[in-house]
């Protein structure tokens, strides 16, 4: 509370400006309804690649994004482009769009679609999503009167131009997302073709999680003098993150994640499986051990999927499995905790993971289980992340007569694993919870 000359104080000095809650996007230059719109999802401040980003993409400036999911990526690109939509209002000739964001996946096109509606409530604009998997008639039907933004998986988008019902010869924006994502899962040819039907003068964003040199070369060759912004080195996404690594054989994967996940501090987890049949496994043994559990995989049909996700966000089940392909994108608020089931052979794919848990700013904890052949992939993480990850020693599943392959940090606090606390330990890496996100103004209680 202020006392009497404090406040004597303020009331010489000019009038302060707005609280940072009123005024951190109306600042980067952002028009009122759309300011409203973003404090109407709660958000205070722009993330960094928002605050980096806003400002040129109004000038009209083209982007190279470095970002993955997680750092706000997707209103720093829609919120400019709304504006735009906005200030430049015309309509869209039938078939043709204004904006086209393309985007690898179904979750991440259906979630652009989600925060472009929430973005751009006030606004009165039209937008769509389309992707594969699902009857093409209502995408069809929203492209005929024309959109302001179309949002689409490059498969689908591809088919609906072949059959005439998509033109990209109206575009004025577009962005191009998770580029690293699009080749690695085998889309590149397909965003060539689209990129070639897309004209020339337009303003294009980029984004990508990493720069691989086919990647670059891509960018180079569709950007023009862009601006380029690059947030989240992976390694310092690791770093907010309290990591863990249980050492376990193979055959006993199964019973140290139902045991770790006794741990009710453990509110919603999700699971990194390396295959999909891993996944479908690992889904019955933890049911069997009645832990509400569901998968997500490429096999699921695109309602199956949308179910199980559902059923994770609303906290009817607390533990999803996923593929690192399935779950690339999808932005879940409040995982407490991502498990590293298997662990991945590329370490960049540990630092997306494990960043699943430490959505805009917050911190979160990571268990990773390594059995014998995941020790090399273990030591190219920590070469990446440039430290080590602490070893939890005392599990239940502990490798016999088998020490880590190299010497390990400890710093005393590491977690019982299982429920099965020693004593006089408080706050190990399981034993946290509540690190969701804070939207809202509501931080999760720890037990
Ligand atoms: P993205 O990287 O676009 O997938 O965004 C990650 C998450 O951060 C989403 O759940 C957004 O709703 C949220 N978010 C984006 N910008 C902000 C912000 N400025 N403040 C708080 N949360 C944000």
């Amino acid at each position: 509370m202020l006392n009497t000359s404090t406040t004597a104080a303020i009331e010489t000095l000019p009038a302060p400006p707005a609280p940072a809650v009123e005024n951190g996007f109306a600042s980067l230059g952002l028009i009122e309804p759309i300011v409203r719109a973003v404090r109407e999802e709660n958000y205070s401040t722009p993330t960094p690649i928002q605050g980096q980003a806003i400002p040129h993409l109004l000038q009209g400036r083209d982007l190279l994004g470095c970002a993955q999911t997680g750092t706000g990526k997707t209103a720093a690109f829609t919120l400019p482009i709304l504006q735009r939509l906005t200030q430049q209002r015309r309509a869209a000739a039938p078939r043709t769009m204004r904006v086209l964001v393309l985007t690898p996946t179904r979750e991440l096109a259906s979630q652009i679609g989600e925060s472009v509606r929430a973005y751009g409530r006030h606004l009165g604009l039209r937008h769509a999503v389309i992707f594969g998997g699902v009857g093409q008639r209502d995408q069809v039907q929203a492209l005929s009167r024309g959109l302001d933004i179309l949002i689409a998986t490059p498969g689908r988008l591809l088919d609906l131009m072949n059959q005439g019902y998509a033109k990209l010869n109206g575009i004025e924006v577009f962005v191009l997302d998770e580029a690293d994502r699009m080749l690695d899962m085998g889309f590149i040819h397909d965003v060539k073709r689209i990129i070639a039907a897309v004209p020339k003068q337009r303003q294009t964003l980029f984004f990508s999680a990493t720069m691989p040199p086919d990647i670059a070369r891509l960018a180079d060759g569709i950007l023009s003098d862009p601006v380029r912004v690059a947030v989240t080195p992976v390694a310092s996404t690791a770093e907010r993150i309290e990591q863990w690594v249980l050492h376990v054989e193979r055959k006993d994967k199964p019973a140290l994640l139902a045991s770790v996940l006794k741990d009710p501090g453990i509110a919603r987890a999700l699971v990194f499986s390396r295959t999909k049949h891993g996944a479908n496994k690992l889904i019955l043994k933890l049911m069997k051990d009645g832990i509400r559990a569901d998968a997500i995989h490429g096999n699921k049909s695109q309602n199956a999927r949308e179910r199980a996700l559902e059923a994770f966000k609303s906290g009817r089940i607390r533990v999803l499995v996923a593929t690192d392909i399935a779950a690339r994108g999808i932005d879940i608020d409040g995982i407490t905790h991502v498990i590293n089931y298997d662990l991945p052979n590329v370490p960049e794919t540990y630092v997306h993971r494990i960043g699943r848990t430490a959505r805009a700013g917050a911190s979160g904890v990571a268990i990773s289980f390594c059995d014998r052949e995941e020790r090399a992939f273990l030591r190219d993480i920590e070469r990446l992340i440039k430290k080590p990850v602490p070893v939890v020693e005392n599990h239940p599943f502990k490798m016999n007569g088998h020490a880590p392959a190299e010497p390990r940090a400890h710093d005393g606090g590491q977690p019982a694993a299982h429920g099965q606390r020693r004593d006089g330990e408080h706050r190990g890496g399981q034993q946290r919870s509540g690190r969701g996100r804070q939207r809202g103004g509501g931080r999760r209680g720890r037990r």
